[in-house]
């Protein structure tokens, strides 16, 4: 910026952070839908209409996104949980339910149970399941716009770069089906989780019919 007044250079640098997209990279569909990569970054403060719970089959409240949700949104998320379980039991993986977001800038939080790792198939089914089930609930109400975190990579030990394939991919499936759902945004907490979603996300795109998904770098 030599040779630029301190209040230009100001301005410059203001021009050029607001032209910064705010994502790391993006699918964008045929149909004008988007699939949207964020991190690092907290979900929490995601202003979706819901964000989604990696949550635990009790639904009680647990650590990592979970606990992050339930510190955030304060005690209502709790007792619509508790109401659900005297309902219809503990929440098997791979399935999910909704609530109300309580104190969150998100309108509803889908409560869906991740697979626990343990190297078989049987967990891939139950992770696609938790993003089509999390998506087509979150469809049946309404929703537009709709974030993830990345489910099971945590406690729950999936290996990221498994995982963020699955996804991405069931994402990428289920969205066209949905009458509500636009966006779709992955809210990724480190960098090392962001940069492997990133490079699954430009796989799935170079893979694709030509024209059909078109992949776009963002920050990185
Ligand atoms: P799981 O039990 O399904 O593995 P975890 O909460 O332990 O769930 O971790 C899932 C992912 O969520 C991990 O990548 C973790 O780093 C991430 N995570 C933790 N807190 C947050 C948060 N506030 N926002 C977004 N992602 C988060």
């Amino acid at each position: 910026m030599a040779g630029l007044s301190p209040a230009t250079a100001t301005i410059a640098l203001g021009q050029l952070l607001n032209a910064m997209p705010d994502y790391a990279a993006k699918l964008t569909f045929a149909n004008g839908k988007t699939l949207e990569l964020r991190g690092p970054a907290d979900i929490t403060k995601e202003t979706t209409e819901a964000i989604v719970n990696a949550a635990n089959s009790s639904l009680l409240g647990g650590g990592g996104v979970d606990g992050a949700i339930h510190r955030a949104g304060g005690p209502s998320i709790l007792q619509e949980c508790r109401r659900i379980v005297a309902k219809i039991g503990t929440l098997p993986a791979g399935k999910a339910v909704i609530t109300t977001a309580g104190r969150l800038p998100a309108k509803y939080v889908v409560h869906t149970v991740g697979p626990i790792y343990r190297g078989g198939q049987h967990e891939a089914a139950a992770l696609a399941s938790c993003y089509r089930e999390s998506i087509g609930i979150a469809d049946d109400h309404g929703i537009t716009s709709l974030a993830f975190p990345s489910i099971s990579t945590g406690a729950f030990g999936y290996p990221v770069h498994e995982a963020a394939a699955i996804a991405l991919r069931t994402a990428v499936d289920a969205m066209p089906a949905c009458a509500h759902v636009e966006h779709v945004r992955f809210v990724l907490f480190d960098a090392a989780t962001c940069k492997t979603y990133v490079e699954a996300a430009e796989k799935i795109s170079r893979e694709s019919q030509p024209n059909s998904v078109i992949f776009t770098k963002g920050h990185s």
